[in-house]
């Protein structure tokens, strides 16, 4: 059987040695060989890998190609061609300097007989995903610090508004504590004794110590220890999007997932013993609730007890431990427990999904803590006119914005929630005749909230469709002659579905979508 394509290409390509987008494409030569029936040989450095897929495009030889996805054409291109024009240029097919290197090659095409090279291959990758839909970097620079781009970025903020939300419903007021603390306060609170391999630490200019906070919670304590609080005013709920830094070892970092700079939604409850149970449940079905709208229908649960290295008394961890335990017991919580991996100052349940490759990852967490409460000097004034120390519950839903984010890509396979889409709908002209409407359509969109971009230029309407499917936008508005006629457009799903709809009402269904 003879391959479709080849012919035409290969005709082309004989009559003229530019490439179909401009750029001086060095394969002509090699893909004519292909095409005229000689075998490609591994490029050396390579020929450890094997074929990705066998083609036969004439019949007569197998044809060994390897594939590998291009981002800049966004398409699947034979690994050779990429390979060759990365080899003998320094410039990439756009000739923006973004050549590709043998390493980038080497990550993009999958090698069946060994699944554990996969890790930096796999399309479904956060990382891949990330760059492929322009939504964050991480340079060899700067390891463990994201650059969000703006369409991750905007996918990071309406994470951030909808946990936000859902928070201030439950009765959190937030606050923001400063970047850094003095290293006396850093010493009170046992962080410096306990998690200084951990922190950041800078010298101020009056020859006082400085460290980038590692967690919200003794910032948070100040707040609370700012006036007398009566027994009254408990529980008090704080909350915060803290933005901290651990120096985490450079081995250790893996995309989003293990960073040195991150944002928690981090929440602090200062109640009585006696609250605690009913604070955990709250926590515990919020965490559910967002689990559950989120596409996570379960999470591995894990009690981590006392680690060695910790802050308290025997006597504070024996309560705490056995009350974390108790209050997940009544939640219906199915927990294995995880010995001696605790935070210094007390035991915390686990909330752990799993990304592509089966690895668990920590996102929730809650955490029942007297000990930095203790130290920090925190009081409430209890009925009988006493100082009692409060307990002071932690918990974070997702835990590192970051981390769940690339959770939330790696599930989704990059193809978000409607809501979570950075870009919701793509307005595509027909032609150019419809440019005007095609604009009237976008400002519709946008004064109703939904998030609208116009697909216009000298790509053919087919071409656009693919490309904004490639960039995951959930739906395509398209306008023709018809539609700026009527004052409609024609909606197009993600799966090929249509609809053709007035303008406000399209806009009205967009905008009540989640
Ligand atoms: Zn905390």
């Amino acid at each position: 059987m003879r391959s479709r394509t080849s012919v035409p290409v290969v005709a082309r390509m004989a009559a003229d040695r530019t490439g179909p987008r401009g750029w001086a494409d060095p394969n002509y030569t090699m893909l004519g060989k292909r095409a005229s029936g000689c075998r490609q040989r591994p490029p050396a450095g390579l020929d450890d890998r094997r074929p990705a897929r066998i083609d036969r495009p004439h019949g007569r030889v197998p044809h060994l190609r390897r594939y590998y996805h291009d981002d800049r054409q966004r398409r699947v291109v034979p690994w050779s061609r990429g390979l060759r024009a990365a080899a003998s240029t320094s410039k990439g097919p756009a000739g923006d300097g973004r050549g590709l290197s043998l390493a980038s090659l080497r990550d993009r095409v999958p090698c069946p007989a060994h699944p554990q090279r996969n890790e930096h291959m796999d399309q479904h990758d956060h990382r891949s995903l990330g760059n492929r839909l322009d939504l964050f970097h991480i340079q060899d620079d700067a390891p463990g610090m994201v650059f969000w781009h703006p369409r991750g970025y905007a996918v990071y903020r309406l994470l951030e508004d909808y946990i936000r939300g859902q928070l201030r419903r439950l009765g959190y007021a937030e606050v923001r504590t400063p970047q850094l603390l003095p290293r006396d306060l850093w010493e009170r609170s046992g962080h410096w004794e306990k998690f200084r391999d951990a922190m950041f630490v800078v010298d101020a200019g009056d020859g006082r110590q400085m460290a980038l906070k590692p967690m919200s919670c003794p910032g948070h304590l100040q707040i609370f220890n700012r006036r007398r609080r009566s027994w009254r005013e408990l529980p008090v709920r704080f909350c915060e999007f803290g933005a901290c830094h651990r120096d985490e070892p450079s081995g250790s970092m893996h995309g989003l997932m293990r960073t040195r700079a991150f944002e928690q939604d981090d929440a602090h409850v200062f109640c009585r013993e006696a609250d605690v149970e009913a604070e955990v449940s709250r926590f515990v079905g919020l965490l559910r609730r967002v689990y559950a709208e989120l596409g996570f229908a379960d999470c591995a649960v894990a009690l981590s007890t006392r680690p060695p290295l910790r802050a308290g008394s025997d006597a504070d961890w024996d309560w705490a431990e056995a009350g974390l335990a108790e209050a997940a017991r009544a939640n219906g919580l199915d927990f294995t427990i995880a010995a001696g991996q605790g935070a210094f100052y007390g035991p915390k349940l686990e909330f752990a999904l799993r990304d592509r490759l089966g690895r668990s990852w920590q996102c929730g967490t809650v955490q029942l803590d007297r000990v930095l409460p203790g130290r920090l000097g925190t009081s409430y004034v209890a009925p009988d006119g006493s100082a009692v120390v409060p307990v002071m519950i932690h918990h974070a839903v997702f835990g590192s914005m970051g981390r769940f984010i690339a959770m939330l890509l790696e599930h989704h396979g990059g193809a978000l929630p409607f809501w979570l889409a950075p870009e919701q709908v793509a307005v595509a002209p027909i032609a150019r005749e419809q440019a005007g409407y095609a604009a009237t359509v976008v400002d519709g969109f946008a004064a109703a909230g939904v998030r609208a971009v116009l697909s216009a230029g000298d790509d053919s309407l087919a071409r656009r469709i693919v490309v904004a499917h490639d960039e995951q936008v959930p739906v395509m508005a398209i306008v023709g002659a018809r539609e700026a006629a009527a004052g409609t457009v024609t909606l197009r799903e993600r799966d090929g579905t249509q609809a053709v709809l007035r303008l406000e009402d399209a806009a009205a269904v967009l905008a009540a979508r989640r």
